[in-house]
């Protein structure tokens, strides 16, 4: 055996050091073990000084026991899909930490009996959207839409009713390629499509609509926009037919914002005469992952009896951040939505300034998105940083990971979604990798 072997310190001594005792009580006592031994796994073959495994170990372990990562979202895309759509808010996080121990969720404190779950979070949505007769939330927009289907047009059976009509412009693929027709068939509903890809009358929902239709489908196209020769039929009209209709606004706006013009909202629709809303909790509300399901109580009260209900039920975490979101301050996407071009600037500007010293960074002005399946072709002014596109993958993988996004060869950093807290982070990341090159080193 090389001196170098004898000289590995042993698992027990390392485990014994109080730096790593508490982190296996924070971490878990296995994942503290796994990164010790592969760190006298370095030691035994010379790439760590024997003096130096607790420290390196240490070093090596992760920032929490789940491996997700907390990343500054510099995309210059608001609801960023692959980066868990909306941030939620800190009354929003606060709520999810109250909750996350035994809480009173399904349980009334005063009578010492069994209460409505989430009853809190229910009151504060019907109080967002007094259109609405009654609420309901289930674990995302797509199984909204999906016990919709299934509660009221998958068993003709029970209604004779198994027929939803929905235009064929509105055959959407949500993402991933998941596609809102396929989701409605695979719970037994039946499509009869109505119109052209770009084009939709009245009169062809009124020529459709029969005895075994169950509903009528609005879906917003909300990752695309058609321009040119199209039509479509407004709420109004289609609740003007008689069947009940159904639309999947998708976004989740409660009530109109100025600055979204063409997107629709829950409330808007439900005065045009929806029978029912479903929506994304985590797009433009700008909370949890959920879905949520507004409109008359009938309907609505279907649905939560349906014993798929339960299989789409979400937990107490959703229900806290939900009701914080919607009774607390501004959520980040609304700031995000609100910022104003001229102080983004004023932030891109002060990060140049603080990297003068190290690297002569661009300040650019830029075009945000709102993203997320939200206000497609909504161009937002923004400012960003911008670098050599070399620095993109360095900076993805830092401590705090930075993501961008590249166009016309530079690597811009938008300022419209990152928190300005962040923006210290920020720069000290970029100061990182460039002290480092552009390689492909990592940035640790
Ligand atoms: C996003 C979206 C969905 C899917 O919602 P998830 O919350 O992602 O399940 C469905 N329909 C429309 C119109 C959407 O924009």
């Amino acid at each position: 055996m090389s001196d170098q072997r004898r000289l590995v310190p042993r698992t027990d001594q390392l485990l014994a050091d109080p730096r790593l005792r508490s982190a296996a009580d924070r971490l878990g006592a296995d994942l503290v073990k796994a990164v010790v031994r592969s760190t006298q796994e370095r030691c035994r073959s010379g790439e760590v000084q024997p003096d130096q495994v607790a420290e390196v170990a240490l070093a090596m372990l992760p920032r929490s026991a789940s491996s997700l990562q907390p990343v500054i979202n510099a995309t210059g895309v608001i609801v960023h899909t692959n980066l868990g759509r909306a941030p939620l808010s800190a009354a929003a996080v606060e709520a999810i930490v109250m909750a996350a121990g035994a809480t009173d969720v399904e349980l009334n404190l005063v009578t010492g009996r069994r209460d409505r779950r989430g009853r809190s979070a229910m009151a504060a949505l019907a109080k967002a959207v007094p259109d609405a007769e009654d609420v309901h939330v289930v674990n995302n927009g797509a199984a909204a839409l999906a016990l919709a289907a299934c509660a009221l047009a998958a068993d003709p059976k029970d209604t004779g009713r198994n027929v939803v009509v929905i235009a064929r412009g509105e055959l959407v693929e949500i993402g991933d390629g998941f596609r809102i027709p396929e989701l409605l068939e695979s719970v037994g509903a039946v499509l009869r499509e109505v119109g052209t890809t770009n084009r939709v009358r009245l009169a062809d929902y009124a020529d459709a609509i029969d005895e075994q239709t169950a509903f009528i489908l609005k879906v917003h196209p909300s990752n695309f926009v058609m321009s040119g020769f199209t039509s479509a039929v407004s709420v109004t009209d289609l609740a003007g037919l008689g069947a009940p209709v159904v639309c999947d606004i998708g976004s989740g706006l409660l009530t109109p914002h100025p600055r979204l013009p063409d997107e629709p909202s829950a409330s808007a629709s439900l005065r045009s005469g929806a029978t029912l809303v479903t929506a994304s909790g985590d797009k433009l509300l700008g909370g949890p992952q959920c879905g949520l399901l507004l409109g008359r109580a009938a309907w609505v009260q279907r649905l939560r009896r349906h014993p798929l209900a339960r299989a789409l039920r979400v937990d107490k975490l959703t229900l806290a951040a939900l009701e914080a979101t919607l009774t607390g301050p501004d959520t980040p996407v609304a700031e995000a939505l609100i910022g104003n071009p001229a102080d983004l600037m004023a932030r891109a500007v002060a990060i140049q300034a603080g990297l003068a010293h190290v690297i002569a960074v661009e300040v650019v002005s830029s075009t945000a998105a709102v993203g997320g399946g939200g206000a497609p072709g909504i161009e937002l002014p923004s400012a960003a940083i911008a670098l050599d596109p070399g620095l993109a993958a360095p900076l993805r993988t830092c401590h705090t990971p930075v993501v961008g996004h590249v166009v016309g060869g530079r690597l811009l950093l938008d300022l419209i979604a990152v928190p300005p807290e962040s923006d210290v982070v920020l720069a000290e990341a970029i100061q990182r990798v460039v002290g480092q090159g552009t390689g492909d080193k990592q940035c640790t």
